[in-house]
């Protein structure tokens, strides 16, 4: 049996990181880890291809040697999606699409042959006997949710590791938490499951043996999920990372409870972690308590930010707007708190009511949904009717990014980033770091309108912190993609 596993394109957002990615020549920001897993779940005997869209072209040949193609994705690829599914079809080709979008879209409308709700270790192998019977279902659903210590190596023989800037490693699935926007918890459940440490270290040997050097993001839901298991984890990492003197360093995502905690910031500071995004959503404590959000309540979340980023941990901050508790003053204070925060990357989006979550339920019941939405929270489209004016809300939203991602204001917070966390990344001396170096100069110092922001931000940063002048140089390019964007949404229709 052929299969292809197709990964369709992700739009432009602030989460594609696509200009910075340019500058580093790399084509993406992460492989397909779901696909790679899936790949090594499927029978040895079968031949296998991937076609990453966001990295390469799909080609009529791939089709054409395909007896079954294998696509999977999130809500937010659901355009490109449906464009593969039927590009398949037309070829002849048997579809089957599974990952986290059959769990927000109904079966229908996703137009595949066969549909896969669920964790991948629960269904594959049925899925593949079937397959190759000749007798697959329209669909498969997962009765419940597996245990990790199923989860195979994921199948880097797929990827060419070469055209991505950071490799990436999943942990754990799930969250304790009870956000009521979140679609997480109801995909992969409130209670945490975790790898054995051993399979996690086989990964990270797996990928050191390939020749990687440099980020691996863990993409957990919330990687502190189990505050018990991760010490563990943590204890191993720490002495497999010394072992091979600090080949990588880590990102991870995480819940704000995490400041708490001195002993696993320490962990995680000495494991080699640099950066870990947390869902902050507001600064309005009154919309934490609304949304249920309640591990960010009662606390000075300003402290709690600064209290990680003492451990040279850069904080990347999620934040939203329209909730119903949203009053007139929220776009300043926003404003204000991320000003404040040092928190450089800051990913502001406009509340999505994603299909499956509690919150889409009540909305549901009050009459307020208007469609299941695209699963963009950086675009301008709103998928429910929210309390406060949406033309003023949408209008709020766009100036809080350009205020942000304003030069002067993005270099502010950058600068004081740096002196927080003092970031010493090991810069390797690479061609691709060469050419990030020179085309920064070229788009930022140049032909950029605000140059003189970015010579006033090279200047500071190589008198005041030229310890960690490499980590402001990625932080200016950064800076550049979220700049870029930020045109986009103002520009945008809303
Ligand atoms: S902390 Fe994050 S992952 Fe956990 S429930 Fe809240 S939004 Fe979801």
């Amino acid at each position: 049996m052929n299969v292809l596993l197709i990964y369709p394109k992700f739009p432009d957002t602030y989460w594609s990181f696509r200009y910075a990615l340019s500058f580093q020549g790399k084509r993406a920001a992460q492989p397909p880890l779901g696909l790679m897993t899936v790949a090594a779940l499927l029978p040895a005997s079968w031949h296998k291809r991937l076609v990453d869209t966001n990295v390469e072209r799909l080609k009529d040949s791939d089709l054409r040697w395909a007896d079954v193609a294998l696509l999977s994705g999130m809500h937010i690829q659901q355009p490109d999606l449906l464009a593969l599914v039927r590009r398949c079809r037309a070829h002849g080709v048997r579809t089957v699409v599974g990952g986290p979008i059959t769990s927000s879209i109904p079966p229908q409308n996703l137009e595949a042959d066969h549909i896969v709700i669920g964790e991948a270790e629960e269904l594959i192998a049925e899925l593949a006997r079937d397959l190759e019977a000749g007798s697959a279902l329209p669909l498969y659903q997962a009765a419940e949710r597996p245990a990790m210590d199923r989860s195979p190596l994921p199948d880097l023989s797929l990827i060419r590791m070469k055209r991505y800037s950071t490799m990436t490693v999943q942990y754990s699935r799930g969250c304790p938490f009870h956000c009521e926007f979140c679609d997480i918890i109801e995909i992969y459940g409130r209670r945490p499951r975790t790898k054995a440490v051993a399979q996690v270290l086989a990964e990270l040997d797996q990928l050191y043996a390939a020749g990687w050097r440099g980020p691996v993001f863990i993409v957990d839901d919330n990687f502190i999920g189990n505050k018990i298991r991760v010490r563990d984890l943590l204890k191993a990492l720490v002495e497999w990372q010394q072992s091979k003197r600090l080949p990588f360093r880590f990102i991870t995502e995480a819940s704000l409870n995490l400041s708490d905690d001195e002993d696993l910031l320490q962990a995680m500071k000495d494991a080699g972690f640099t950066s870990v995004f947390l869902g902050i959503e507001t600064p309005d404590e009154s919309s934490l308590a609304a949304t249920q959000k309640h591990q960010n309540t009662r606390r000075d979340l300003l402290d709690s930010i600064a209290a990680i980023q003492q451990y040279g941990i850069e904080v990347m901050g999620g934040f939203i707007l329209g909730f119903d508790t949203d009053r007139e003053d929220v776009f300043d204070r926003l404003v204000e708190f991320i000003q404040k925060s040092a928190i450089p990357i800051a990913m502001v989006g406009l509340l999505q009511a994603m299909p499956g979550t509690q919150l889409f339920r009540r909305l549901a019941r009050e009459g307020r949904i208007l469609h299941t939405g695209d699963g963009n929270n950086t675009g301008c489209e709103l998928n429910f009717l929210p309390r406060m004016n949406a033309t003023r809300l949408v209008e709020g939203y766009r100036s809080v990014l350009r205020q942000i991602y304003g030069r002067e204001a993005y270099y502010a917070r950058v600068r004081e980033y740096l002196s927080r966390c003092r970031p010493r990344y090991r810069t390797h001396l690479s061609l691709a770091n060469f050419r990030a170096a020179l085309l920064s100069i070229w788009r930022l110092g140049i032909l950029d309108r605000a140059r003189l922001s970015y010579w006033k931000f090279v200047l500071v940063a190589a008198t005041r912190y030229r310890r960690y002048f490499g980590a402001a140089m990625t932080m200016a390019v950064m800076g550049y993609h979220f700049q870029m964007i930020t045109e986009q949404i103002s520009e945008s229709e809303s």
